[in-house]
């Protein structure tokens, strides 16, 4: 059966990129008779704002969208430690203290989340204390992993290139597992078949294959969308205030007008090369 999963995390308001993606996730699993699931994503303790999980769950209703709602991240933690201990057992987890400011000031290069670590702490040796991050050790995890490849229905067959993002941070040490480590296993646990979000997390999608392969979790299928962007061509965001799907809400507009013109626009831009028609997609809602 198709899964797909809509995984916001409760740091801001939903806008209409969010609904996009939700939109695009809730229509590729009814396509297939299958499920849409509800992940909130609250790992970050400092920045989750739980009401906002409620907030989540209106926003999809008002959509017009059926889900179900799996466990949050946050009562995961004990999954996310038993994997990092496995790859620390592995060998292929190293502690490391630097500061994002370190990091910045001593790298050589850049990856496409940033700085690229120098393996600093790697080459230094063991570092004892509770306050530290646990990086990958790429070079190893790659050596062991072998050549690997994962498909995007949208854009092909990919051959996986973790080693763009050098040694990554998998264990924080300002919240538990990081976005890579949580959202893989979870998407294994919940039975996620066909992760669809936007192709700004394209890339990420080159450490999560190798993550898989090195926990031996199932492969699914990627489906990177493309993201509503500003008359200025940046990315909608919450951050540059983009109207809160909330906020329309509460104004009183239709959410089912609102999901009709999304798909209108969706099918604009090909994002129905899965199959599914304006109209179809109409039709499920009523
Ligand atoms: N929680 C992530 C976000 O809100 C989405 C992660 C994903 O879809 O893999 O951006």
């Amino acid at each position: 059966m198709t899964v797909t999963r809509f995984a916001p995390s409760p740091n801001g308001p939903l806008h209409l990129g969010h609904a996009y993606s939700a939109i695009v996730a809730h229509d590729r699993a009814m396509r297939d008779g299958g499920e849409f699931l509800l992940r909130i994503e609250d790992i970050d303790g400092a920045r989750s704002r739980p009401e906002l999980a409620q907030e989540f769950r209106d926003d999809l209703d008002w959509l017009q969208l059926q889900y179900r709602e799996v466990a949050p991240q946050s009562e995961r933690i004990a999954s996310y430690r038993t994997a990092a201990n496995e790859l620390r057992a592995m060998g292929i987890l190293y502690p490391c203290t630097c500061t994002r400011a370190e990091v910045a000031a001593a790298a050589v290069a850049q990856g496409p989340d940033g700085p690229l670590y120098p393996s600093t702490c790697l080459r230094r040796g063991p570092v004892p204390g509770p306050d530290v991050a646990w990086r990958l050790d790429m070079e190893q995890a790659t050596l062991l992993a072998g050549p690997l490849e994962w498909t995007d229905e949208r854009h092909g067959v990919q051959l996986a290139r973790p080693e763009l993002f050098g040694d990554v941070v998998l264990w924080r040490k300002d919240a538990p597992a990081s976005y890579h480590l949580a959202a893989t296993l979870d998407d294994a646990a919940d039975g996620v078949t066909h992760v669809t979000r936007g192709v700004d997390l394209f890339q990420a999608t080159h450490i999560h294959r190798l993550i898989q392969h090195l926990l031996g979790l199932p492969v699914p299928v990627w489906h990177h969308h493309p993201v509503l962007v500003e008359s200025d061509g940046r990315k909608l965001a919450k951050r540059r205030d983009a109207p809160a799907l909330a906020d329309r809400r509460r104004a009183g507009e239709d959410g089912r007008a609102v999901a009709a013109e999304v798909r209108a626009s969706l099918s604009g831009h090909g994002l129905f090369d899965t199959g599914i028609s304006l109209s179809d997609a109409i039709n499920q809602l009523s």
